[in-house]
């Protein structure tokens, strides 16, 4: 949003803004606090429509903004994050992962927090999951007693064992989970996590930390779909058209896994 007055001055705030939004020429500042609250409780709340809360009018706070930036950012299932990166326009997912953090510990705290609980969801639907595809999804399918039931005490007592034994938070994947081991890591990632600068699908597909469960569907079909497109293309070049069959092909594989599972579970 702040974009363009950024562009003008060339000055890398975020928040950097026109003090009058009516007149773009109006001098440059970074608001406070108290501007944001009102700005966020009189011309957002009716922008967007705002509904009552228990009959009354809901007041937003900025660190209600706070709780929701670092559930996304917490996420380890990114398959919903594509719009937030475009809504802070940052080209790279790698950035939006960590430059905001900075020095604020308690924004740090926070998002760890978040990943905890994303992590334990995860981890629940992975253990009960009755088809489950990619090397780490095969083998927690084949050794989970819990495969196929419902979440109950017992799942949740078991992922709180596991959570606290080994202090275990899932890599962030945008197509699957990644069950992270750094010693299994075909990324190449160290301990703080997997390498996003080669943490691709199709590596991620040779992984023995890689797990997809039937939330991940879409992502592979949209995926193959993509590719068998591309492979119409009549001047394809010879190098493209195997890297589309490539990737095709990987798509195949989960899916057929998860086709299998299903099957399975029957
Ligand atoms: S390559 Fe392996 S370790 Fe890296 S993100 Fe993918 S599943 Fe995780």
């Amino acid at each position: 949003m702040s974009e363009p007055v950024r562009q003008a001055l060339a000055r890398p705030h975020l928040w950097l803004t026109t003090r009058d939004p009516a007149r773009p020429a109006s001098p440059i500042g970074i608001p406070s606090s108290a501007v944001f609250i009102h700005r966020l409780n009189r011309a957002f709340a009716t922008f967007v429509g705002l509904p009552l809360h228990e009959g009354k009018r809901w007041h937003f706070s900025t660190h209600q903004g706070r709780k929701t930036f670092a559930r996304f950012v917490g996420k380890r299932d990114r398959t919903g994050l594509h719009a937030l990166q475009m809504h802070f326009g940052h080209v790279s997912r790698i950035m939006t992962d960590r430059a905001y953090v900075g020095t604020d510990f308690e924004l740090a705290e926070l998002i760890g927090k978040e990943a905890l609980e994303e992590t334990r969801a995860a981890l629940e639907e992975l253990l009960t999951a009755p088809n489950l595809a990619g090397a780490a999804g095969r083998m927690l399918a084949s050794r989970s007693r819990f495969r196929g039931r419902t979440r109950d005490g017992e799942v949740s007592a078991y992922v709180d064992f596991i959570l606290r034994d080994s202090g275990m938070v899932l890599g962030v994947c945008d197509w699957g989970y990644c069950v992270y081991r750094r010693e299994h890591s075909a990324c190449q990632g160290d301990e703080a996590g997997p390498n996003p600068a080669q943490r691709t699908q199709s590596v991620c597909v040779r992984c023995a930390n890689f797990a997809v469960t039937e939330r991940h569907r879409p992502i592979w079909e949209d995926r193959r779909r993509r590719n068998r497109a591309l492979l119409e293309h009549p001047q394809l070049d010879r190098e493209s058209r195997q890297l589309a069959e490539q990737r095709a092909a990987e798509c195949e594989q989960i899916l057929a896994e998860l086709d299998r599972g299903a099957k399975h579970a029957e």
